[in-house]
């Protein structure tokens, strides 16, 4: 199982760039997540101990509520899960901090000051941003009109 990735398919479930300069702990090459695919869903399963963090999955393979763990879904030769699915929640109201306008404004310095992206480079990232919050659940901050 991979971060990040569907624990069924191994498709990357995040929106990514690559680092394109040496920057605080930061190297260039590396890939960067930036924000989940909003349709993403994530499971957390029974353990004997309590649940295990959210494990991603991509809308086609994501379980119901009660559903056993995947096969394969193990760290270190164990299984991660031992119980049933017992908590499910889908990635725009998860990370709905990730789609609001602050995080907006901070995403497009970030990509310039951080990850060293070129302008025309950074105007896609945020236009696939503003299309993947577009069906995103807004918070807002301030009060209704
Ligand atoms: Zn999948």
């Amino acid at each position: 199982m991979k971060p990040a990735h569907c624990a069924v398919c191994d498709t990357l479930r995040w929106r990514t760039v690559v680092q394109q300069v040496e920057r605080n702990e930061a190297k260039a090459g590396a890939v960067v997540g930036l924000w989940p695919k909003p349709d993403t869903i994530f499971a957390s399963y029974a353990t004997p101990t309590g649940f295990t963090s959210p494990i991603a999955f991509c809308p086609g393979h994501a379980p119901a509520l009660g559903d056993s763990a995947p096969a394969g879904l193990t760290s270190g030769g164990e299984p991660i899960a031992t119980g049933p699915c017992v908590q499910l929640s889908i990635a725009k109201t998860r990370h709905a901090v990730c789609f609001t306008d602050e995080h907006g404004a901070f995403l497009r310095a970030h990509l310039a000051d951080q990850i060293g992206l070129a302008e025309s480079e950074r105007d896609a990232v945020m236009a696939q941003w503003a299309n993947d919050r577009s069906d995103a659940p807004r918070v807002t901050s301030g009060g209704r009109r």
